[in-house]
This record gives structure tokens, sequence and C-alpha cells, in this order.
């Protein structure tokens, strides 16, 4: 991969990259349409980076379906998949790692020790072999696409970082390759996420702007799907990722919640001029 990326450099060719862990859905090719336009060598990776995965978490049944993935990436004109080996990836023995502080210290990072450690070091490896121009993130991971942009910036990678926005399936789930293991029940109350949010939105439309009040409106909603168990509510700026105690333009809610035994998360960022 690096060798095909230094040609293609050479050849005065510009590389977008979209990284992923397979099991690809119609998020994953909203991506690929945002950077296919804007580069002349679209590479997609497909790895399912066990760093990132907590001990007690599902790097095991993680779903994986290379034959389909490969259908979609030619029908959105990828013109490399990279799907490397682990061992190829984490030549043992391996002893470095990137941590992205602050931003890896709150949300998800606190109910996945060691979650961002594992993305930040991945994609900074990954920017290292695909040497891509330009790279592509989705809204869905939002902390994770500010841990990025900083590490990015923090480590002079000369790589611009962009994003999409959340893709849902119609009844407003957000997609996932996790939404996989929802029963049709669960799948029913994981809809309580999206709900919620928009709740939110309708609330902060209506001039309630305190943090405290809207996560509360939040919580209650959620703890009335049977089963559903909050991981977070965080109501923050989007920036920063810092606490707020009024919600603002700009205001980032974000929420994990484990549906059974399935941990799903979603968010939205308040556009008070809308
Ligand atoms: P994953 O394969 O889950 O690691 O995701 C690969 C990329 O797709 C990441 O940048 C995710 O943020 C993005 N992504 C996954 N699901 C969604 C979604 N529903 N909407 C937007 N981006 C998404």
């Amino acid at each position: 991969m690096q060798s095909v990326a230094d040609s293609l450099r050479r050849e005065g060719k510009t590389i977008g990259f979209v990284p992923t862990m397979g099991f690809l859905h119609e998020a994953h090719l909203s991506l690929m349409r945002i950077a296919r336009p804007k580069c002349d060598a679209l590479v997609v990776s497909i790895f399912v980076n066990p760093t990132q995965f907590g001990p007690n978490e599902d790097f095991d049944k993680y779903p994986r379906d290379f034959a389909q993935d490969e259908i979609f990436c030619q029908q959105e004109n990828v013109d490399i998949i990279f799907c490397p080996d682990k061992n190829c990836i984490y030549d043992e023995p391996y002893y470095t790692y990137i941590n992205v502080e602050k931003f890896s210290e709150t949300m998800c990072g606190l109910s996945r020790p060691g979650h961002f450690r594992g993305v930040a070091t991945v994609v900074c490896k990954l920017f290292n072999i695909v040497k891509p121009h330009l790279a592509v993130f989705g809204e869905k991971d939002y902390q994770q696409a500010v841990i990025i942009k900083q590490m990015t910036k923090d480590l002079n990678f000369d790589i611009e970082i962009l994003t999409g926005p959340i893709v849902r399936e119609p009844d407003g789930l957000a997609m996932s390759s996790r939404n996989k293991y929802l029963s049709p029940e669960e799948r029913q109350k994981a809809l309580v996420l999206h709900k919620s949010l928009q709740l939110a939105e309708r609330l902060v439309k209506e001039g309630k702007n305190d943090s405290d009040f809207i996560h509360s409106e939040i919580q209650n909603l959620i703890e009335q799907a049977e089963g559903a168990v909050i991981d977070y509510i965080a109501i923050v700026d989007s920036k920063t990722l810092e606490p707020l105690k009024e919600v603002q333009d700009n205001t980032l809610i974000a929420l994990a919640v484990k549906i059974g035994q399935t941990r799903l998360i979603d968010n939205t960022v308040i556009q008070k001029a809308e």
C-alpha cells in the first residue's frame, strides 16, 4: 500500500481515504461519495482494529462480510480496498500508541477506557500507510472526529479531514454495523435514541435552554424504553467537548445507550438559527 501510495503521489494524483471496519452500509457509502469527487484515487480500508476494543467488548463477534463490502466499493468506484492483516498492522513486539489527551477523557472515553487510544493509533498508522491528501469520517462518531482532527493538527499530518452527516434508517435509527445485533424488539426500542434527540431539539426551539432540564427530559424518555440503560447523556461544546450549563448554537448533545447487550451512540448538533 505504501509503494502504491508513493507512486500515485509521484504521478501527481490526490489520494482520498475512508477508513472503516467493514460490514459496509449506506453511511459508509455516503463518506465514499464525499471523497470520490475530491480525489484521483479513492482508498477504503477495512480493518477491524483490535486495539480499540475492550477485553469484554465485541471484537470477536464484530460482523464481517468482505464479499458484500467489495461489491459496495466497486459500485462507489473505489480504486483500492486496503484490507490489512492484523499482524501486519501490529507487528510483534508492538509498543507505540497515540493518546489524544482531554478529548479522549470524556463521554465514550469514560465507559470505553483505551478505546480512543486504539482509534487514534490505528488512524495514525493508516495515515502513514495510505498517505492520503484527504480523509473522511462520519459525524455519528462525533467525538472520534474531534479526536482525529486534533491528532492531525498536533502531529502535523498534511491531510484535510472532512466529516459527513449522520445517515439514518427511514425510521430514524442511526446506521451502524452493530444494529445487526438487535432483535426485532430491541430494534424498536433503539428508536428512543433518535426520538430523545428530536425531543431535545424541539425543547430548545421552544426556548428551553437549561442543560439540566434537557438532560432530564432525555433521560425520562429513554428510561421509558424497557431494557434501555443509559451510559451517558452529554450536553457539551461541540469543539471543546466541555459541559455547558445552557444549550447554545452548536451545542453537541450526544448519547450512549445500551439496548440489551448492544451499546449504541447517537448525537445532534443544535442549530439555533434554523
Ligand atoms: P466504522 O466502520 O463503524 O468504524 O465506521 C467507519 C466510518 O463510518 C466512521 O467514520 C464512522 O463515523 C462512519 N459512520 C458509521 N456509521 C455512520 C452513520 N450512521 N452516519 C455517518 N457516518 C457513519
